[in-house]
């Protein structure tokens, strides 16, 4: 069974009459990429500090790898890495020193801790930088500085606030599969939030989507899509020619097809919204019954849907 690492319990956190956190009950597996998606405000920052004992809740529980933060936040530190959304370095040491110094604040003798930060560059592919002075770091390098950094103390759990924020793409397709490897190579959990639709789709094993201090769904993109778009998570659109459209001898054709839970005429276009993917059926049905087809779109809902299924209110088609 899987190993449950992060638990939280009704927690909510008000600020005076506020509520920016509103009784969220999560659990999140040992080895898990977990993406906190939303929008600014929704209560990201103030879930993480709490995981952290950096703020406390008003209410509900909280239990990192078995720690209560609230009573241990010092423990809880030594088992999680955290990475702020400004990571602050000395602009003035290079990278190699900066990481040097935070290993020698671990406790590594100095020895160990060039050996410990030349390893942790390299593995976040800053080797040919090291030398450079963080001050002149691009962003994408400062995070990676900044996972380096975290890494240090080998924490059984990562936390980043906002990592990818001011990344270039390239540089964000980079530091995310840094992540994934990390997670999946040594069992590191992380835990990361974002509003960073694409991004956070290709990585995490489930996504919470947070706002206004709820969660308002979580689980893996799949299951999301099951949740919201019940029984018809594939539309096709079908495209035939002249007066086809309004044909209800075709309408009713397609609609027979295993699969195809409804069809509507939108656009002079016929929509048939399925329960599985039945395009090619779709397709030669269509042609056998005579009718002259000009175009076939299936569209399967993505995160992005689900996005604005909920931000935004009502479900994007285009
Ligand atoms: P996110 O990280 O998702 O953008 P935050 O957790 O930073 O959201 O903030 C959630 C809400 O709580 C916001 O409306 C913010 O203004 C409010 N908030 C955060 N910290 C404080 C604070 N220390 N005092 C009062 N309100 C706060
Ligand atoms: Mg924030």
């Amino acid at each position: 069974m899987a190993e449950e690492i992060i638990k939280l319990k009704g927690l909510t956190k008000r600020y005076g009459k506020f509520t920016a956190v509103d009784h969220l009950d999560l659990t999140i597996n040992k080895g898990e990429v977990f993406g906190l998606l939303g929008p600014n405000g929704a209560g990201k920052s103030t879930t993480i500090l709490m995981l952290l004992g950096m703020t406390e809740p008003s209410e509900g529980t909280v239990s990192v790898c078995d720690i209560d933060p609230i009573s241990n936040p010092v423990e809880v530190k030594r088992k999680v890495g955290y990475l702020p959304e400004d990571v602050g370095f000395y602009e003035r040491y290079t990278g190699l020193e900066n990481l040097v110094f935070t290993a020698r604040l671990n406790g590594l003798s100095k020895n160990e801790a060039e050996k410990k930060a030349e390893s942790l560059l390299e593995r976040v592919g800053l080797s040919e930088h090291k030398n450079k002075k963080a001050g002149i770091y691009s962003r994408g390098m400062r995070q990676r500085l900044g996972l380096a950094d975290v890494l240090i103390k080998d924490p059984e759990v990562i936390i980043l606030d906002e990592p990818i924020l001011g990344i270039d793409p390239y540089g964000v397709k980079e530091f995310l599969n840094l992540i994934i490897k990390l997670s999946k190579q040594e069992g590191i959990t992380v835990l990361f939030s974002s509003h960073h639709l694409y991004q956070v789709q290709q990585v995490c094993d489930r996504v919470g989507l947070f706002v206004g201090g709820r969660l308002l769904a979580e689980g893996d993109i799949n299951s999301l899509s099951q949740k919201l778009f019940g029984n018809s998570p594939y539309t096709v659109e079908i495209g035939v020619n002249g007066h086809s459209v309004t044909d209800d001898n075709l309408i009713n054709i397609i609609r027979e097809i295993d699969g195809v839970e409804n069809v509507s005429n939108v656009n002079n276009k016929l929509l048939a919204e399925c329960s599985k993917d039945v395009t090619s059926e779709i397709s030669k049905t269509i042609i056998n019954s005579g009718y002259p087809l000009t175009s076939l779109n299936k569209k399967e809902y993505g995160l992005d849907d689900i996005y604005y299924h909920y931000f935004e209110g009502g479900t994007k088609n285009e």
